[in-house]
C-alpha cells in the first residue's frame, strides 16, 4: 500500500488489521506519523511481507527529534519482527551528503540500506539519465538491488511485451477503482461495487515508458506480443483516457504512443 503517505489515511491501521485477517500486505511509508506504534501493537508481523521505510533526511532534520524518531520506529518495528527495508532516495542535491547519511544510519544499527534511484525532473534535467559518472560510481558503491540497476540504466520501456499487470496484479485507488497498473487508466472495474474483471492472459504493455518500473520489472514477460494485440491495447488505453476525467492525458498519451505505432507499421524494405 502506498500513498502519498498511507499512514495518513483515516483508519489506515484498522484497514491493515482487517486486511491481514485473510491477506498479506506490504507498505511504502516514511514512518512520519505516530500511529506507526498502533500498527506495531495491532498487526501480526507474519502477515506483513515488507515495510519499505523511506528516510527523508532533509524533512527529518527540520524537526528536533526527526532523525531519532525515524530510527526509533524502525527499531521498534524490527524488534517486533517486521521486515523493514530502509530506503534512501538518491535525490540530486543529496549527493554531497550521501556517504555521511549512510554512515549515520549504520552507526544506529541500520546496516541494510536500499538506495532508490530518483526518477523525475530536477532543475530541468531528467533523471536517472542525468546522473553523472561520479554520481553513478557513488551509487554503485552502496547497496543497490538489481531493480535499481535496471532503473539507473533507464531500461524501463516494455512496450509491446506481455505483462501480467491486469491478470495477476492491479492498482486500486481509495474509491475502489481498479486499473491494471499505476501507469494505466484502462478500467478493470470497481472492487467496492463488486464489478471487476481480470485478464485471462498477460496483455501487451501499451506504454513507451513504464511509469512505475518496479511493477513492470516484476510482471513483464519475455518476448513481444503481436503488433495487432499491442495496437488493441493502445486503442483501449486511449479510449479510457478520452472518456475519463483525465481527458488532458489523452493528447499526451496519444502523441507518446502513436509515433511508435507509425514506425512499427511502416512496410519493411
Ligand atoms: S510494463 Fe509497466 S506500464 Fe506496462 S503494463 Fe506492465 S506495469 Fe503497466
Amino acid at each position: 500500500m502506498s500513498g502519498g503517505e498511507p499512514f495518513l489515511y483515516p483508519g489506515f491501521v484498522k484497514l491493515c488489521s482487517a486486511l491481514t485477517r485473510r491477506h498479506y500486505i506490504s507498505i511504502n511509508t516514511n514512518l512520519s506519523t505516530s500511529n506507526v506504534y498502533d500498527f506495531v501493537n495491532l498487526i501480526f508481523p507474519k502477515k506483513v511481507i515488507i515495510i519499505n521505510a523511506a528516510f527523508h533526511v532533509v524533512e527529518r532534520e527540520k524537526r528536533n527529534e526527526g532523525k531519532s524518531d525515524f530510527i526509533d520506529k524502525v527499531r521498534c518495528l524490527r524488534n517486533r519482527g517486521f521486515d523493514v527495508r530502509v530506503e534512501y532516495v538518491v535525490y540530486p542535491p543529496l549527493f554531497s551528503r550521501l556517504a555521511k547519511d549512510v554512515e549515520y544510519l549504520e552507526s544506529q544499527g541500520i546496516e541494510v540500506i536500499s538506495l532508490k534511484i530518483f526518477r523525475g525532473l530536477y532543475f530541468g534535467r531528467e533523471y536517472p539519465q542525468s546522473y553523472t559518472e561520479p554520481e553513478r560510481t557513488l551509487i554503485n558503491r552502496y547497496t543497490c538491488d538489481v531493480d535499481e540497476e535496471v532503473i539507473l540504466e533507464n531500461e524501463v520501456s516494455f512496450w509491446g511485451r506481455p505483462c501480467s499487470a491486469g491478470q495477476k496484479f492491479f492498482s486500486m485507488d481509495v474509491e475502489g477503482n481498479i486499473t491494471r497498473c499505476t501507469t494505466s487508466l484502462k478500467g478493470h472495474g470497481n472492487l467496492f461495487e463488486g464489478e471487476y474483471y481480470f485478464d485471462k492472459t498477460p496483455k501487451p504493455c501499451p506504454f513507451l515508458k513504464c511509469g512505475c518500473p518496479y511493477e513492470g520489472i516484476k510482471h513483464v514477460k519475455k518476448g513481444k506480443s503481436s503488433k495487432l494485440s499491442t495496437f488493441r491495447e493502445i486503442r483501449q488505453e486511449l479510449l479510457f483516457r478520452r472518456e475519463s476525467k483525465h481527458y488532458q492525458d489523452f493528447n499526451k498519451a496519444h502523441t507518446s504512443m502513436m509515433p511508435i505505432l507509425k514506425k512499427e507499421s511502416k512496410p519493411e524494405n
